[in-house]
């Protein structure tokens, strides 16, 4: 297969300041393309920037809560004003709480839904008009196994991811026409900062690791390869879909 080349494309990833969405921009980067980077913490997302910057490609930090309607609006508008265009956009950004649902308060659940729906919503309005009429353009959204199965303690996370999945499909239909493709990557366990409570926990990472046929956790470069495919030329026909990379979990 030919190398994937992205020069001359603007990506955005939101939840770049670490885990999955740092080494999707990276990935990103080194394929040439320029990328403008979302998250809370702007000392993470500076260095993420540096590092982008060292590959010879452009890159805005912006700290932006996703689940923010005017922190996002306000993003999008120094997008623009930076580079002009949008073709890829990866929302990566999420949390994950633990717990039965009896201990959740409101505030919990809604935090989890506005984080990782909500914040997908706001972001692609906000960026689906600069993605117009490049006559090319991916939205990729970070689902997850639990958008297909679940886990006890799981509710908000599971609904919120499968939630993402229905946006997913329904975004890709209404932009088809557009020529631009909407699809899901879910991901099975990878060792970021999100499952620091599996990984603090042997009895858990263990447990974790026996529910995966290929016998180990994903690595954050594997997730990042399949999410540059997705964001190539060469992934042109793929739309609507999720693709699950968790070493066989789902297929049990
Ligand atoms: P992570 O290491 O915890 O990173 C999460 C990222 O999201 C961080 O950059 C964080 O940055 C950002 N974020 C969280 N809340 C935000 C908000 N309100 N506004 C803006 N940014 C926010 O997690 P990860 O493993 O990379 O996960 C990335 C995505 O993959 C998530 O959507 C997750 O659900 C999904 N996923 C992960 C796994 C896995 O095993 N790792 C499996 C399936 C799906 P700040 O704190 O700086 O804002």
């Amino acid at each position: 297969m030919n190398e994937v080349r992205l020069q001359n494309r603007v990506a955005v990833v939101t939840g770049a300041s670490r885990g999955l969405g740092r080494a999707i921009a990276l990935a990103l980067a080194d394929a040439g393309a320029d990328v403008a980077l979302l998250a809370r913490d702007r000392q993470r997302l500076e260095a993420v920037a540096a590092e982008i910057r060292q590959r010879g490609r452009k890159s805005l930090a912006l700290c932006c809560d996703v689940s923010s309607e005017a922190q996002v609006t306000s993003a999008a508008g120094q997008i623009r004003a930076t580079f002009g265009a949008v073709h890829i956009v990866v929302n990566s950004a999420g949390i994950n709480l633990r717990k039965p649902i009896t201990e959740f308060t409101l505030e919990e659940w809604h935090r989890v839904l506005e984080t990782n729906l909500t914040g997908v919503f706001l972001v692609c309005r906000a960026l689906i008009p600069l993605m117009r009429a490049q006559g090319y353009g991916r939205i990729l959204n970070l689902t997850s196994i639990m958008s297909h199965v679940a886990l006890p303690g799981r509710t908000a996370y599971a609904a919120s991811k499968t939630g993402l999945l229905g946006f997913t499909r329904a975004l890709a239909l209404e932009l088809a026409p557009e020529g631009i493709t909407v699809n899901g990557i879910s991901p099975g366990p990878v060792a970021t900062e999100m499952n620091r409570p599996l990984l603090e926990n042997p009895d858990l990472q263990r447990e974790f690791t026996s529910k995966i046929p290929l016998g180990r956790w994903g690595k954050e470069e594997e997730i990042a390869a399949l999410a540059l495919y997705l964001c190539s030329e060469a992934a042109g026909w793929i739309t609507g879909t999720d693709i699950c990379i968790d070493g066989g979990w789902t297929a049990q």
